[in-house]
């Protein structure tokens, strides 16, 4: 089977890797050379809304999936009329838009922080005086890694930020004391089968994810069970297939929808070692029309992103606990460059190990 991908970042090069195992072969379509997918697989080169270079890819491929939710809507629409597309485009639609995406949430009885819809400076004092302070302002459109935001604890920030932000469409949450953040991820066939990897906790910082630890210390079953029901509700609302992640904030025993990505995702690179299938592969085979693979972890994980410079795999491995992924790119400031998932196979244990991973993969606030 062919599969196309748009996108050829991190992503795309492990849905890639992923899929030779069960015959299937991508081609990627981005618009930078020996971008970190095409180092595994075939390019096509060309942006996501050149309709020629778009044509080459759906000619070529059997099914066409993306690993980035900013690839336009239009485009994959368009391809849609030509090969099978998964996800479904309404899923990129929804999750582009923080508003689209929190009314999304609501509408299918899913919690959020609360949020107020922005357009004018009028819209801004008024959402401000009944959500409150401290808040957070958000770009609608295109915010990643904690871009395009403030959190406004005072009434100068509170002009700051507008500053900073207004004059363009934006939401004001409430800004949520959680007492962690967790994120899910699950998968869907196209025969409607679904899968539930274990909720993970997430570190972030600079907005960027730092650790995700797997499954999620001093989970109780309610709550996983409760985030696995939120999660059937949006993949069978928007005839989901593929891997779909949700991330959540924690407030006691309250559970908010913060974001959803319609796509593989990074909290979720664990399940390469540490689940009984990776959620690269059961994205494949998803996408591809093959039966699930399980998604119980095996044992307990930490995963670390690097970010900025890429770590000598000599010193990584010196850990044996340590399995490392470097994703084919060259260091720069605030880039993903790779990761390294490290194994227990106890709570306990990962518990013992974790102060010692922290502070050998730690990464310093700028
Ligand atoms: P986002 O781009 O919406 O995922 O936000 C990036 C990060 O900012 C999140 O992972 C949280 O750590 C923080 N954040 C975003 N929204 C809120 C909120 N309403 N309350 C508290 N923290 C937030």
């Amino acid at each position: 089977m062919k599969l196309g991908i748009l996108g050829g970042g991190q992503l795309g090069r492990m849905i890639a890797l992923a899929g030779y195992p069960l015959g299937v072969s991508s081609t990627v379509l981005e618009p930078a050379a020996g971008s970190s997918a095409a180092q595994v697989c075939a390019h096509v080169a060309g942006e996501f809304d050149n309709y020629q270079a778009l044509y080459e890819l759906a000619k070529g491929s059997d099914v066409v999936t993306y690993e980035f939710e900013n690839v336009p809507v239009g485009a994959a629409r368009w391809l849609a009329e030509r090969v099978p597309v998964f996800p479904p485009p309404r899923a990129l639609e929804v999750s582009q838009e923080r508003l689209a995406e929190k009314r999304f949430f609501t509408s299918l009885g899913i919690p959020t922080p609360p949020f107020a819809a922005i357009e004018t400076v009028a819209d801004f004092r008024a959402a401000v005086d009944e959500i409150g302070l401290p808040a957070v302002l958000k770009t609608r459109r295109f915010g990643y890694d904690g871009k395009g935001q403030a959190v406004i604890r005072t009434p100068a920030e509170a002009d700051a930020a507008w500053q900073r932000l207004g004059g363009r469409p934006v939401i004001l949450e409430g800004f949520v004391p959680f007492d962690r953040e967790l994120s899910l991820v699950a998968a869907r066939g196209r025969d409607g089968q679904i899968v539930t990897y274990p909720l993970v906790e997430n570190t972030h910082i600079d907005g960027i994810l730092h650790r995700s630890v797997a499954p999620a210390p001093d989970l109780g079953e309610e709550l996983t069970e409760r985030a696995a029901d939120f999660a059937a509700r949006v993949l069978a609302e928007l005839d989901y297939v593929g891997v779909l992640a949700i991330e959540w904030f924690q407030d006691g025993p309250r559970l908010l929808a913060n974001e959803m990505a319609p796509r593989v995702h990074n909290s979720g690179h664990w399940t390469i070692e540490g689940a009984l299938t990776s959620q690269f592969e059961n994205h494949v085979r998803a996408v591809c029309g093959l039966p699930l693979g399980r998604a119980d972890a095996v044992g307990f994980s930490a995963m670390y992103n690097f970010i900025g410079n890429v770590p000598r795999a000599a010193d990584v491995l010196a850990n044996p606990d340590a399995h490392l992924h470097l994703y084919g790119k060259s260091s720069r400031p605030g880039r993903k460059v790779g990761h390294v998932t490290l194994r227990a196979g106890s709570a306990d244990e990962l518990r013992a190990k974790l102060p010692e991973w922290d502070e050998r993969f730690k990464r310093t606030p700028s």
